[in-house]
């Protein structure tokens, strides 16, 4: 197999979730780890686009390989968007893990009247070594609930309710998660560009 993509994240879930959702193409998808490439990019754009972009172009320009980014956050309808574009960060804490931000989400949400109604909404970017990208978003919807339910995925996915599924994201099994999420969206809309980009049809 001749042709290969690059994702660009230090994130083992997302590394997982793009592989599942990329695997049908004839393309080695390989991880910023396996290529030895950790460069921490600051993700100071002010849209989810804007950091795709900014970590889609690091890791091609590093590479030399066409490179994948998504940049992805939680908008809490309660907390007028929050976290946002800063759902990575969103504890007072200095190394906080996913577990504190959703225990910090939640002390936000005490008092706000349920249901907490939210979206996760993702921007993709492939970026190609000839200067170029292509960028495709996704967006899943749901319910932020105050109780912790599942082991699967990462993040949020814990207090994050699909009212259709009555199962929270980590409670559904991946392959579920890797046809409704807001990655998913946007990674199975960039399918065709990618196909086009790297010359696959
Ligand atoms: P990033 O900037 O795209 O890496 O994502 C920002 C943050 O959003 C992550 O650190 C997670 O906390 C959260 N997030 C993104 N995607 C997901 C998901 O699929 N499930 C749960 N949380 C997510």
């Amino acid at each position: 197999m001749n042709n290969t993509i690059l994702i660009a994240t230090q994130n083992p879930g997302k590394v997982r979730e793009m592989q599942a959702l990329l695997s049908t193409l004839n393309l080695e998808v390989r991880s910023a780890r396996d290529s030895n490439l950790d460069l921490s990019i600051e993700e100071t754009g002010d849209t989810y686009l804007e950091n795709a972009k900014l970590k889609a172009m690091a890791y091609c320009t590093a590479s030399g390989l066409p490179a994948l980014a998504d940049d992805s956050g939680l908008e809490v309808d309660a907390l007028n968007g929050a976290p946002g574009l800063y759902s990575a960060r969103y504890a007072p804490q200095q190394g906080a893990t996913d577990a504190d931000r959703r225990t910090y989400l939640l002390e936000q949400l005490a008092g706000e009247t349920q249901p907490w109604n939210a979206h996760f909404h993702c921007a993709a970017v492939l970026a190609l070594p000839d200067g170029t990208w292509v960028e495709t978003s996704g967006r899943c919807d749901g319910i932020i609930i105050p109780e912790e339910r599942g082991d699967g995925g990462f993040g949020y996915d814990p207090i994050y309710y699909l009212p259709e599924y009555s199962q929270t994201m980590a409670e559904i099994p991946e392959t579920l998660k890797n046809t409704i999420s807001h990655r998913a969206r946007a990674i199975q809309a960039m399918i065709p560009l990618i196909e086009q980009k790297i010359g696959l049809k």
